[in-house]
């Protein structure tokens, strides 16, 4: 079946909880309704929803969103200790991590409690302590929307990167994503490499993947706003990439601050030394920072939440760029939202 509705209110659509709303939204729960669509006939422009939890609605939305109820969840088969698992693009992506934990199935359990649905998880290849969507996943299927047929992409076509994927950039806006073939293994590998989980398990070794998940959900909760008490979409800003010697100067910026022996919390990456956009944002003095009905998060820096569940976009914005400014005038370093605003 397919729903239409028409100036449709989005509040309870979108994690932010932004009170805007779009001129038409429609939902399919298959293939084939999906394939009776007429694109060409529905108010412009077209744009596909997971559960907005990685959006920020800037206005209302002139055209139609598109969103997927195709829910199917389906093991596909043991190849020796593996198990593939097909899961429709419209399923929860948590529920599909809880029915792996449960059954003792490795591999999603560090991605436990991360909001949004299936599809959208392999559009952002969403990640969380050392994990991405893109370790597990097998092959995407597709909708092409210019040629109108199924498309297969396995996982090197889909180049996954920090929060990125062919289906976010070359990709966007032509492939809707139906359903998701995932790896999981019966064999006994926990990643504990994540400094929080190590210390969660405070050198006992898990037992099962749902061990996992409970240290994980444990931390998230003590860390990141409840999206049903608190509008946010989760961590605000990507984590940016600099030079060496870009890191040595904002390390000279830190001792000059807080003295010889500070530590500036920093990993190296292939592409360059990757700086905590949160101990930045804390260092510009940010944290807990409000402005009009928005805030940076007390407990995360990284996060901007809707404080009183009023914030309009144009709140959320003006803090971005307050942020975006402080970053910039402090360290030299200019942040990239990794929240898409729409
Ligand atoms: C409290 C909180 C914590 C979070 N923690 C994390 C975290 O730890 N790690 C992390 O990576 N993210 C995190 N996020 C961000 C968010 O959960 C992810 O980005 C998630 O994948 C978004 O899913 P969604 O279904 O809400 O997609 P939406 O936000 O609705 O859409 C995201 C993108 O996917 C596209 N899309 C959606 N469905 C389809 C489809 N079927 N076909 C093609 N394109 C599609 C949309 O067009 C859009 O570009 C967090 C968010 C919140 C609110």
């Amino acid at each position: 079946m397919t729903r239409i509705e028409t100036h449709k209110d989005l509040t309870r659509r979108n994690t932010f909880g932004m009170k805007v709303s779009c001129a038409c939204f429609v939902e399919y729960d298959s293939l084939e309704d999906l394939f009776s669509l007429d694109f060409g006939e529905l108010p412009q422009p077209v744009f596909h929803v997971g559960a907005g939890s990685n959006l920020l609605f800037t206005g209302d939305w002139p055209g139609t969103l598109l969103h997927s109820c195709i829910k199917f969840l389906r093991p596909m088969g043991l190849e020796e200790d593996e198990v593939l698992v097909e899961v429709g693009a419209g399923a929860v992506f948590d529920s599909f991590v809880e029915w792996a934990c449960s059954r003792g199935l490795w591999g999603a359990e560090n991605l436990s409690l991360i909001p949004g649905e299936v599809g959208a998880a392999a559009v952002q290849n969403i990640g969380a302590y050392g994990v991405e969507a893109g370790d597990i996943i097998v092959r995407v299927n597709c909708f092409d929307r210019e040629a109108r047929e199924m498309v297969t992409f396995e996982n090197a076509d889909c180049r996954y990167g920090y929060r990125t994927s062919f289906f976010k950039e070359e990709g966007k806006g032509r492939y809707i994503i139906t359903s998701v073939l995932f790896r999981l293994s019966r064999k006994y590998n926990p990643r504990l490499e994540y400094g929080n989980i190590r210390s969660a398990f405070d050198g006992r070794q898990p037992m099962h993947p749902d061990d996992v998940r409970k240290a994980v959900s444990d931390i998230r909760k003590a860390k990141l706003p409840d999206p049903a008490e608190t509008g946010s979409a989760g961590s605000f800003f990507k984590n940016p990439v600099i030079s060496a010697e870009h890191f040595a100067r904002i390390e000279e910026v830190a001792r000059a601050e807080s003295g010889p022996d500070v530590r500036v919390p920093h990993f190296d990456t292939p592409e360059g030394v990757k700086v905590p956009a949160a101990w930045m944002i804390e260092r510009c003095g940010l944290k807990g920072f409000r402005l009009g009905d928005a805030a940076v998060y007390e407990k995360q820096p990284l996060v901007i939440v809707n404080l009183t569940g009023k914030a309009a976009p144009e709140d959320i914005l003006a803090l971005e760029r307050k942020v975006i400014a402080a970053v910039k005038d402090k360290f030299g370093v200019e942040l990239h939202p990794e929240v898409e605003h729409i």
